[in-house]
Parts: C-alpha cells; structure tokens; sequence
C-alpha cells in the first residue's frame, strides 16, 4: 500500500488550507468510497485531511423554511430527521434504498454527492480507464458494459454514477454551499456533477473547494413522492435503473411534477420535458407512460445493457403511479 501523510482539520478555513499545494491531496469523513479505493490503488492521495471535527452536523430550518443540511450529516441522520421526512421524504426514501446500516452510518452528506463510480474497469488499475486515467481508453465501451449509462455517455466514458441520494436532490432541486481559498459560493446540484464528454475525469464543478452545505428546495404541496428502484437483489446493491418522482395534485389533475433517474445514466438525471409534459395532465397511467417515454427518448443502448431502457420506463412509471397515489391521499 501506498503511504500519504495525514492531516486533521478543526475548522472549514483550516481543512482548505492544508489542501492548498497538494492537488493530490482529499478529504474523508466516513470514508465509504475513499478508503476502498485506496486499498484499490485506484486512489492515491499524497494527503488525507480528517474533516470529522467540523461542526457541520446538523439539519436545520432557514428563516424561509427551506432545509440546510450540514455535509456531515450521516446519510442514517438525514433519513430519519423529522424535518426530513416531513418536507422531503423523497430523500428519506432514496437514501433508505441504498447501501446498508452500516455503510449509511458512516457514509456523509458531502461524501455522496463525491461518490465515485462503480465501474469494474475503473476499480481495475489494470483496465484501461479515461476517467482514471485520462487518454488511457475505455475498457466498459466494448467490455461488459451490462451496468453502464443509456444516457449521458460520451465516447470516452458511459460509467453510471451510483448515488441514490442524489437522484433525489436532483428531483427536489437543491443548492451547494462550497467552501474555498477565496470564500464561499453557491452552485446548483444539477451543475455539481459533469458529464463526461471529452474529460470523464473531471467529475465536480470544485475548485479545491470543500463542499459544507446543502439546501433544499422547498417542498412542493400538497406532495406525493416515490423512489422507485430495480436491481439485480433487494439490498445493499447498486440500481440498474431507478426513478424519484415528486406531484402535486389539484383533484385529479398534476399540479406540478418532478422526475429524477439514477442507475441509467452518467449523472443524477433531471427529467425536465417529462416534467413539463405531466404538467395539468390527469394523473393516469397513459400520461405516466408518455412522460416515460419522453424521458428516455435520448437513451442509447450499449453492447449489453439495451435491458435498461425498458427497465427504466417501468421504473418511471411505477414511482409517478405511486406518487400520485400519495398525493390523494394527502389531499383527501
Ligand atoms: Fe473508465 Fe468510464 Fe470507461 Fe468505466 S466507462 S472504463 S469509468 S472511462
């Protein structure tokens, strides 16, 4: 194993100090992706910064009512606040159909939104892998490619990215609070994460930049929401092909809709035109499965994973159907 030196850090201004001069260099908190991709060789920080002592742990409610979760939150914490599943049991509900216990709570806030792709050739230092090492190739693009992404892909990468969580930060509409050299900024999540195109490598608009916070949008009301997942098992595995949906009905008509895919594509996937399709349409299957259809239009198949698209319709309309059917029930 490779060795790095090691640092802790007591304050936000100090953990981006000690990161300055050291490109190589990461955070960890839980640890859940860093540490495996280490062990992996895949990773090789010259530097770790132990950010656990920070004092961003908690959720709380903004003069506005939105919510503001600090990045160490545990993804545990945040699936069970009060606050949470009161406003965004969206979120509670995907992160609940990740991982395990255990790994959930370690896992962070801020560490899931930096998870790193399951892609086996990106795990493998001896595959050929542009996003590991850029210029290097694409091994999954002709390899087995049965887990890979149906939309978002680029010739050099087609590696799906793996979080739940985000799916439904993606669906909810939420804002980063990013901590750097020069201050602090706000970006959107749905800018956050890049596609591949030309650099797979460059995964985060972060700027030696240590994410500490993250708003929610606020909810819509009255609200029904669902995630739906499908998978190889029924716990602890990675989606194949998963859908958020969030309505708000008036009677029987949708209000307004949100719609977010994971397990399919190369980032948490925002389903605007299906969106705007749902919209004031009767909450029925046939308008469910129109927006589906919108929604995939763009999806390429590769080699091994053509299975994904209908997956991911099914998917999509069953997490609208459901959602629908909480709705009413919010409204009754
Ligand atoms: Fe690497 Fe992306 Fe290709 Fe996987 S899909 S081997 S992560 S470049």
């Amino acid at each position: 194993m490779r060795t790095f030196a090691f640092a802790r850090a007591d304050s936000v201004e100090r953990a981006v100090e000690r990161r300055q001069g050291e490109p190589a260099s990461a955070f960890v908190a839980g640890g859940t992706t860093l540490l495996d991709l280490v062990k992996l060789d895949v990773m090789r920080p010259s530097r770790v910064i132990d950010i656990n002592a920070l004092p961003l742990k908690s959720v709380e409610r903004l003069h506005d009512d939105r919510l503001r979760i600090g990045a160490l939150v545990t993804n545990t914490d945040l699936a069970y606040h009060p606050d949470v599943l009161a406003d965004h049991p969206l979120l509670s509900q995907a992160i609940l159909a990740g991982a395990s216990t255990q790994v959930r709570n370690m896992a962070t806030t801020g560490g899931n939104l930096m998870q790193r792709t399951r892609c086996p050739y990106f795990r493998d230092p001896t595959a050929a892998c542009n996003k590991r090492e850029p210029g290097s190739g694409c091994d999954a693009r002709d390899g087995f490619n049965r887990m890979h992404a149906v939309l978002g892909g680029s010739d050099q990468c087609v590696a799906v990215h793996p979080s739940d969580m985000c799916v439904a930060l993606a669906a909810i509409g939420a804002t980063l609070t990013l901590q750097g050299p020069n201050g602090e900024r706000e970006i959107d999540v749905a800018d956050f994460h890049r596609l591949p195109g030309a650099t797979p490598h460059l995964e985060h608009d972060l700027d030696d930049e240590l994410i500490v916070a993250v708003t929610l949008a606020p909810p819509l009301k009255p609200l029904g929401t669902a995630y739906v997942k499908r998978r190889d098992r029924a716990a602890y595995e990675f989606a194949l092909a998963s859908a958020g949906a969030m309505l708000s009905l008036d009677e029987d008509l949708i209000g307004e809709a949100r719609l977010a895919l994971g397990g399919v594509a190369t980032k948490p996937w925002r389903c605007h035109e299906a969106e705007a399709l749902l919209a004031g349409k009767r909450a029925e299957i046939a308008a469910f499965e129109a927006a589906a259809d919108v929604a995939l239009a763009d999806a390429e198949p590769l080699s091994h994973n053509a299975f994904k698209i209908p997956l991911a319709r099914q998917a999509i309309v069953r997490a609208l159907r459901d959602a629908a059917r909480v709705a009413r029930e919010d409204n009754a």
